[in-house]
């Protein structure tokens, strides 16, 4: 499973609909001070499912909308759409025979969001289950921001386990046990 693109419209300092390729197994994103590069992360961050304002650095979740500038007036809706290459077929499930996934996310300035997968509009547990196991997710070990080695250092052995678990692919049993035990 690789990311190819982000495509993002209306996204924090992203106003201009904008596609970011990632041509490449690595890839690096420079740029001045403010131009954007933590904004993409908060993006990928976003589409997944993130649901806490301050881990999107705002106070609350229209934040991420893009908000006016000097030269150009506040627009009413953000829109990210990750586009992953699944042709190892890592994503499995009802879109795992799919060799393209698209994941997006669309909120508007009544702070609702809209998930869709290929197109499809789904709910957001339908993109956690996707992407659970796969390491990727709002809060996975994916993505490491500063302060996250810490976090692993000073984890209490739940936690710690819990980072095991996802890398070891069964946090998606586990938690479909537990909503299967719940029922
Ligand atoms: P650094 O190198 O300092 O870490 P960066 O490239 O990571 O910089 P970001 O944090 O991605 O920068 O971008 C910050 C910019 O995004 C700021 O100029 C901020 O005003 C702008 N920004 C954030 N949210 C919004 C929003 N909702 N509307 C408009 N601009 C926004
Ligand atoms: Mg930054």
């Amino acid at each position: 499973m690789r990311l190819k693109c982000i495509k993002l419209a209306g996204f924090k300092s992203f106003v201009d609909a904008t596609t970011i390729p990632f041509p490449s197994n690595m890839c690096g994103i420079v740029g001045p001070n403010g131009c954007g590069k933590s904004n993409t992360i908060d993006a990928v961050k976003w589409v997944m499912g993130e649901s806490s304002a301050k881990n999107l650095r705002g106070d609350s979740m229209t934040d991420v909308i893009f908000n006016g500038s000097n030269t150009r007036k506040p627009v009413n809706q953000a829109f990210v759409e990750l586009v992953f290459d699944n042709s190892d077929g890592t994503l499995i499930g009802e879109y795992g025979s799919y060799s393209e996934i698209s994941v997006k996310r669309r909120v508007t300035r009544d702070g609702q969001s809209q998930y869709f997968l290929n197109g499809t509009k789904c709910r957001r547990r339908d993109i956690t289950d996707l992407f659970m196991g796969t390491g990727l997710g709002p809060r996975s070990y994916a993505i490491v921001e500063q302060g996250m080695i810490s976090r692993f250092i000073e984890a209490k052995p739940e936690e710690l386990r819990s980072f095991i678990e996802e890398a070891a692919g069964i946090s998606k049993y586990k938690d479909r046990r537990r909503e299967t035990e719940n029922r």
